[in-house]
């Protein structure tokens, strides 16, 4: 029988990008990537710990599976991700169904366990071992087909946000070889990729050093900007304290660099800023913010909130919402604070539930009227959209514009992979819905 692999993914873009690696590796050794969970000889599910309530999503996803395999023969069980990482042994404690616990610094591991898989003995790989990991998926081709791909450069986190798992979960911060990144981002490119999203905990403090020459992301993306088949350049997760000048330099340079900066602040309050161990201060977000605007008057931000982190007044939150003001943040995510174990915020003392709420209330409103506002600011104009595919059983296409909006609108599936002028009609929250006059493609992000 035909070895056969599922894996559902929570969180962000870098377990996207790594369930498409694992999916790349295991078919070294016979096992085929399904998308149908129903059948699978292994089952893995790439978990999130950042969000509240990751472990319990864990537990209740396994139930499901078990109900689905009750009369079949078992899957192999595999958790991977942050929570595999945070939670290692427990996690056979707590549900003897799963087999392999693997965190994302041992994914190079995953072939020899499945190789000599022997059923009913529990395997536990939770090393932090980047530099082999990197190793191992720079010599197998990323098979990635689509046009807006995700391309890891750097990993791990040392700066140490009093309510961030990272740094436990995912490791120090490590950069990967410059030459590596490029010659995967060829291959991308080879296979279709249109743009290419370069990811990264603290993507922005990537620094590579080969021979004495440092390598920062402001040079891979000046030398992705030479790729004449590639139309479009992202980049997140970034830090305030990275954004360093060479970067800022880009914007004025590069025509492919999307002018949506994703630069998490968490809060408006220097006081909380300091008490979450930031490392920066409104002020200094502030002046990264006014240069960039006076580079690009295009460019826009969006961030991330937590609100009501422990000893945050009325005045602190006011600050937060101060700041959301002058700045009007798109697509932004902004959540309550929850603790998480192990993380030095997690022993404090954590504010009233219904203030917290209503805050929370208050923030996204003008989050989300920024966002509107925005949206409604291209109804009746043209917008650049990078087709990326036909939307199923439609004569209708979906693409984005350079500030990520989905975009949707007539079209067939010939155009995916162009870049397209299309007429916007209407908007809601999240989406712009237009048509195009005419299919030619345009040069021009
Ligand atoms: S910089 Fe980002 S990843 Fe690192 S600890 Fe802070 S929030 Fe977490």
């Amino acid at each position: 029988m035909e070895n056969t692999i599922f894996i559902k993914t929570f969180g962000c873009q870098m377990n996207e990008y790594d369930s498409n690696r694992i999916y790349d590796s295991v078919r070294k050794i016979g096992f085929k990537r399904t998308a149908n969970k129903e059948n699978a000889t292994c089952l893995v599910i790439n978990t999130c710990h950042i969000r509240d309530k990751a472990k319990e999503k864990i537990y209740h996803e396994i139930g499901r599976i078990k109900k689905i395999y009750r009369n079949k023969s078992k899957p192999i069980m595999i958790i991977a991700g942050c929570v595999a990482q945070a939670e290692n042994q427990e996690m056979f404690k707590r549900e003897p169904y799963i087999d392999i616990v693997i965190g994302p610094q041992s994914y190079h591991k995953i072939n020899n366990l499945l190789k000599n898989y022997i059923s009913n003995k529990k395997e536990e790989e939770t090393e932090f071992d980047t530099i082999s990991k990197f190793k191992h998926f720079d010599n197998i081709e990323n098979l990635n087909k689509k046009i807006s791909a995700f391309l890891t450069i750097q990993e791990g986190c040392d700066k140490f946000c009093h309510f961030c798992v990272v740094p436990y979960t995912r490791g120090p911060e490590y950069s990967r070889p410059f030459n590596k990144i490029l010659y995967e981002a060829e291959t991308l490119i080879k296979n279709g990729a249109k743009e290419i999203i370069l990811l990264g905990q603290n993507v922005n403090a990537y620094s590579y050093c080969d021979h004495s020459k440092e390598y920062r992301i402001s040079n891979l993306i000046n030398e992705l900007e030479k790729y004449s088949e590639l139309k479009r350049i992202r980049y997140t997760t970034s830090h305030p304290r990275d954004m360093t000048d060479d970067l800022i330099d880009c914007y004025a340079s590069n025509k492919k660099l999307m002018p949506l900066i994703h630069l998490p602040i968490q809060s408006g309050s220097n006081k909380i800023l300091k008490s979450m161990n930031r490392k920066h201060t409104v002020e200094e977000y502030m002046k990264i913010y006014e240069r960039l605007k006076k580079i690009n008057s295009e460019i826009e931000f969006s961030s991330d909130f937590i609100v009501s982190y422990p000893g945050e007044t009325d005045r602190d939150f006011n600050d937060t919402l101060n700041l959301v003001k002058k700045i009007k943040f798109i697509n932004s995510y902004s959540f309550i604070f929850s603790p998480r174990p192990g993380t030095k915020s997690s022993s404090l003392k954590t504010l009233d539930i219904e203030i917290s709420k209503e805050r929370l209330n208050e923030l996204q409103k003008y989050l989300f009227n920024h966002q509107i506002n925005k949206n409604r600011s291209f109804e009746g104009g043209f917008v650049d959209v990078l087709v990326e595919n036909k939307i199923k059983d439609q004569p209708k296409l979906f693409g984005r514009n350079k500030y990520l909006n989905s975009v949707i609108f007539n079209g067939d599936s010939k155009d995916i992979g162009k870049m397209l002028k299309v007429k916007i009609e209407s908007t809601n929250s999240s989406t712009l819905f237009g048509k195009i006059e005419n299919n030619k493609e345009i040069r021009a992000a």
